[in-house]
């Protein structure tokens, strides 16, 4: 058996299409696009080639883009206030600050200082407080597990009571989609277990999962013979594992064998162009979820 391949790459495409058609649709109603700020600070050049990535997706769908770079050196009050002065910019629906900061700023105060209505990184607590209780509470879904979601519905794999089992325990990737995936609703309704370093038998866990997410950033950790036949494998990890002697680029690995899970799988995801697209793409899509947000709601709650 050979697994079907759920590529993150051609999903993004799709949406970003779908957002696209709803930037036109904002544009002819009420005469805005969907305003992105991102503050980078400093020049780490892994931040700088992600929030370059970030910038040119919002372009591409017609986005009012600020880049705000800010140098390494910026104190914590003047970031704290530059984040103040775009909480309070109308024209401006999403506020992201690229991670890691320097070590004189404390990332925590920076991320919590935007305010929760344009977090759409997911971030802030109030979000993610939003996000366990889950419905109409929930506001912007942290980006990476929402990407994870949305290629395991648009797969068309069966979420209601499948055995869901998650790999990892961050409060970015595995605690969230843990959540997300045992809530009430459409691509959830699953039975979750969470599996973590302190887990007893892990590989046995991971063969009970009808829908098995590995986020742990350990290359190789799963087995094939740790997978259910015909399971839906989607493989977050994404680990450098040497250079390419050709290019010079890093050889990315995920934390499944994925040559050996493709032949027991049922859908697996690929490393890379598997979950890593989907992430920007969710930030796209909150990104729109707001503008639409502080065009209509917004407006409506003053008037
Ligand atoms: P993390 O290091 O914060 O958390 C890893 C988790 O995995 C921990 O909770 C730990 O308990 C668990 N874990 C580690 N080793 C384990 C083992 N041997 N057995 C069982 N559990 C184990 O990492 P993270 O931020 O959640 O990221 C995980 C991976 O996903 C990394 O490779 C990261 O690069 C990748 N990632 C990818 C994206 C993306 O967009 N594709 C986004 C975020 C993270």
């Amino acid at each position: 058996m050979s697994a079907e391949i759920i590529s993150g790459t051609a999903m993004r495409a799709e949406i970003l299409d779908e957002l696209k058609q709803e930037v036109a649709a904002m544009q002819e109603k009420h005469g805005k696009t969907p305003g992105l700020v991102t503050i980078l600070v400093g020049e780490n050049p892994a931040s700088v080639s992600y929030v370059t990535l970030k910038v040119k997706t919002a372009l591409g769908l017609g986005f009012h883009e600020i880049q705000d770079n800010q140098p390494e050196s910026i104190s914590e009050q003047a970031l704290l206030e530059l984040i103040e002065k775009y909480n309070q910019d109308d024209d401006i629906h999403g506020i992201l600050v690229q991670l890691p900061l320097p070590d004189h700023i404390d990332e925590k105060k920076v991320l919590n200082a935007i305010s929760p209505d344009k977090d759409v990184d997911g971030f802030h607590p109030v979000n993610l407080g939003r996000m366990v209780i889950g419905g109409d509470e929930i506001r912007y879904l942290p980006c990476t597990p929402a990407g994870i979601q949305e290629m395991i519905t648009r797969s068309g794999t069966e979420t209601a009571g499948a055995e869901v089992v998650v790999v990892g325990r961050s409060n970015i990737v595995g605690k969230p989609i843990a959540v997300m995936m045992g809530q009430k609703g459409p691509g959830a309704n699953s039975t979750v277990t969470m599996v973590h370093t302190r887990t007893k038998d892990l590989d046995e866990h991971c063969r009970r999962a009808d829908i098995l997410i590995v986020a742990a950033g350990v290359p190789g950790l799963v087995k094939p013979e740790w997978i259910k036949p015909g399971a839906t494998v989607i493989d977050v990890g994404v680990n450098r594992v040497g250079v390419s002697e050709k290019t010079g680029r890093a050889i990315l690995s995920g934390d499944v064998d994925f040559e050996a899970a493709s032949k027991v799988a049922g859908k697996i995801t690929p490393v890379p162009g598997g979950v890593g697209p989907m992430t920007i793409t969710m930030l796209m899509k909150n990104t729109v979820k707001s503008a639409w947000f502080h065009l209509e709601n917004k407006q409506n709650d003053a008037a």
